[in-house]
């Protein structure tokens, strides 16, 4: 029998002489996926790239594991072994114990006990991941997490120099650039965007819809066996998209009979063999209606016309909001805070932040006036804080920064308190505004000059209650002025 370091510099040999081979990129991966099992005696290895958004790993090679397994569904990085993405080699040793593994009954049926991954890297930077599988419980000894980095190492450089791999970086990239020009674009437009890669006009007409309100979304990432003869899955059913945050699955239909009856009846199946999977079959007005429910879209209740695009969306914000705090509770650790914000704009996020601070706090409201000319304009406090912050850790929580005077004025007010220490946390900075440098300590996002709403944040007392936060049309503010 080999020992294992025979076994390591016979995979090497093997690995380095496939990537220097002319065999196309998915063969090289798939061959050196082989090898990788093989000398760390698994009964599987998968090859996978983050997406563009670098939220999902999506496979691009793989050795050993069953076309069911391959086809299991989207994996979020951020949820399954996240540690890699910190850039290190990471095990786990029961996936039957484990909360991280996303697709249980997958693993099980697949007979994986345990998986090692580790980061595929391009200059520092986590681009992919490779996995191994075991069949038998595996506690992985240092050595083999170095011979599976190694590997990882060689397949980075072998993607960095493959022509084809260039191509679909630059595709991402092109994708990203026009989704970007799409949800900066007032109207849905017409063109179409990725022609070869959806089935119907109806999906991209979707996909977009979902693009402009920042709605992350999966084509076709899963497919569920809804049939078998014998041990062979006869056959299979690909939702045309998952929406992760909703965790919910949509197969789009037109109004033709004839589909929806055979769509309705997959749909049925698959609930029967899958209750725990949420989906939807839904046509355009079914869908307008959904996004309704959720507060986006033509159909929904609250006011949008005059949104000329979105800017971020609620997922976006929670997730920043949830960074944030962690941020602030690190920061203040051991110590108690007293956050203060300003009505009303800011309601949303202190409600949001404060959830996700893990320190003893305190809360203050203040609310207060303009007053003066537009050139010279001056603030009034209309109502101050309920008890003393002398001596206390004060942290200023604001909605937005545009010129400063306003952060300024009350800065200087809650100063004159003598509080411990003063600090501000503020979600949205509009930096090319600014008149007074006030000093900002936490930021959430940067936004060009635009006049922006939603999120607590109002126009003339409306929007407050969209759940993402928007641009508003020049125009519209423009035609209000001049009523
Ligand atoms: P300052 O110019 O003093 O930094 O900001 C004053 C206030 O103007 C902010 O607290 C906020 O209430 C309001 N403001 C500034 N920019 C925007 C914006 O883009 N949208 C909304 N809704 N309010 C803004």
């Amino acid at each position: 029998m080999d020992k294992p370091k025979d076994s390591y510099s016979q995979a090497f040999k093997q690995i380095a002489k496939i990537a220097n081979s002319s065999l196309p990129l998915k063969k090289a991966l798939n061959a050196m996926a082989r090898s990788t099992a093989k000398a760390l005696k698994a009964i599987g290895c998968s090859i996978m790239l983050l997406n563009p958004q670098k939220q999902y790993l999506e496979i691009i090679a793989a050795y050993g594991l069953s076309d069911l397994y391959l086809r299991k569904g989207a994996v979020n990085a951020h949820k399954s072994l996240p540690e890699i993405l910190e850039g290190k080699a990471v095990a786990l040793v029961d996936v039957s114990q484990d909360k991280q593994v996303q697709y249980p009954e997958a693993a099980e049926i697949e007979g994986i006990s345990s998986i090692l991954g580790a980061p595929l890297l391009q200059k520092g930077e986590v681009v992919g991941e490779i996995r191994v599988y075991t069949d038998g419980p595996r506690h992985f000894p240092q050595v083999e997490k170095d011979f599976l980095s190694t590997v990882a190492n060689i397949v980075a450089i072998t993607l960095e120099k493959n022509e084809f791999y260039q191509v679909l970086k630059a595709e991402h990239e092109e994708t990203i650039t026009k989704r970007r020009k799409l949800a900066e674009t007032p109207k849905l437009p017409s063109s179409s965007l990725r022609p070869s890669r959806f089935g119907h006009p109806s999906e991209e007409e979707f996909a977009r819809l979902l693009d402009f309100y920042r709605i992350e979304w999966l084509y076709e990432p899963r497919s569920f066996p809804l049939a078998w003869q014998g041990n062979k899955v006869s056959e299979m059913f690909t939702p045309d998209f998952y929406l992760p945050e909703l965790d919910l699955y949509i197969e789009l239909t037109t109004l033709k009979q004839s589909l929806i009856t055979e769509k309705n009846r997959k749909v049925r199946r698959l609930k029967e063999l899958y209750p725990e999977v949420n989906i939807k079959l839904l046509n355009k007005k079914d869908y307008l209606r959904l996004l309704a429910k959720y507060g986006y879209g033509p159909l929904g209740g609250t006011k949008v016309e005059g949104i000329n695009r979105v800017l971020f969306s609620h997922t976006q914000i929670q997730r920043r909001t949830r960074a944030l705090a962690n941020h602030i509770s690190r920061d203040y650790q051991g110590r108690r805070l007293v956050l203060v914000g300003i009505l009303k704009g800011v309601v949303c996020f202190m409600a949001d932040l404060m959830q996700h601070i893990s320190l003893p706090l305190s809360i203050e409201f203040m609310a207060i006036s303009y007053y003066g000319s537009n050139t010279e304009p001056a603030v009034k406090i209309t109502k101050d804080l309920d008890t003393s912050i002398t001596g206390l850790d004060v942290l200023m929580v604001e909605d937005i920064v545009d010129t400063g005077m306003t952060l300024n004025y009350i800065l200087n007010h809650l100063s004159s308190h003598n509080p411990a220490s003063l600090h501000v946390c503020t979600l949205l900075d509009k930096r090319a505004r600014r008149l007074i440098d006030v000093p900002l300590d936490y930021i959430g996002f940067e936004i060009p000059d635009e006049f922006v709403v939603g999120y607590g944040l109002d126009y003339r007392g409306e929007y407050r209650n969209l759940p993402f936060i928007g641009a508003l049309s020049p125009r519209l503010i423009e035609e209000e002025a001049g009523k």
